[in-house]
């Protein structure tokens, strides 16, 4: 042992410096992906992989032990069998499709316009449609297909550009190889509208006003909202 960094196992350190120049360069290299901490000093360090540190990356070590995580073969098989399972439930009862990834664009109050593409438009009968948003990921329940605003939206592009009547309003969740279908009233278009030129109005006058909700949970910027700040009484010492 000589009380050197080199004293560690898989720890590799090279270095050069130029005395004339006042410089000079370390590289610490381990092995394997490890926890570490830099101090750095000086007036002008030149560090550049110090960034390397960021506990973020600990990603990058996660993915090290666990490289079936990057296995494209494993998500490719998992896709197939989806695309098998879907393959199936359709086949079984195909819809009549109008379109698929039909774009619109949809004229709103205060001047805005709403761009989109809806994945497919299936007909029932006459001009009654159904308005279908393909979803991976965790399944939608009643109550988000109920609430959605972009079924909302896409139920005024169906009405209003496409000239048709959207019946029904589904996501349909590939994962599981279910749907949830849902239907929009007068009241209900209505309160889309609003909502579009609401946001329209805040965006233009550069308000973008925190909505807390159960998303904070997973927020890496709830230590600075102003949602969470909390009032601090702070009291004079009395001597
Ligand atoms: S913590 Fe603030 S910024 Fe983050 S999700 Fe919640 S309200 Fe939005």
């Amino acid at each position: 042992m000589n009380n050197l960094l080199t004293d560690i196992a898989g720890v590799r350190v090279g270095h050069a410096d130029d005395a004339e120049l006042a410089s000079g360069v370390t590289a610490v290299i381990f092995d394997r992906p490890a926890v570490a901490a830099m101090d750095v000093r000086g007036g002008g360090p030149g560090t550049r992989e110090g960034a390397l540190l960021d506990l973020v990356n600990t990603v990058e070590s996660q993915l090290y032990e666990n490289p079936e995580w990057l296995d494209p073969h494993r998500y490719a098989a998992q896709g197939l069998e989806k695309l098998g399972e879907f393959h199936k439930t359709y086949s079984a009862a195909p819809a009549d499709v109008m379109m698929q990834e039909k774009r619109f664009e949809l004229p709103m109050e205060k001047d805005v316009t709403v761009l989109g593409r809806i994945d497919q438009v299936n007909r029932i009968s006459g001009d009654e449609v159904e308005v279908v948003d393909y979803k991976t990921g965790r399944p939608k329940s009643q109550k988000d297909a109920d609430t959605s605003l972009q079924l909302s939206l896409y139920a005024l592009a169906a009405r209003d550009v496409l000239e048709l009547t959207p019946a029904r309003l589904t996501f349909y969740n590939l994962t599981t190889n279910e749907a949830v279908s849902s239907q929009r009233d007068e009241k209900a278009l209505s309160k889309a509208r609003e909502i579009v030129a609401t946001t329209a109005d805040l965006i233009r006058t550069g308000e973008y006003p925190a909505k807390p909700g159960f998303v904070c949970g997973f927020c890496d910027f709830q230590a600075l909202c102003p949602a969470h700040e909390q009032f601090v009484t702070i009291r004079p010492t009395i001597k």
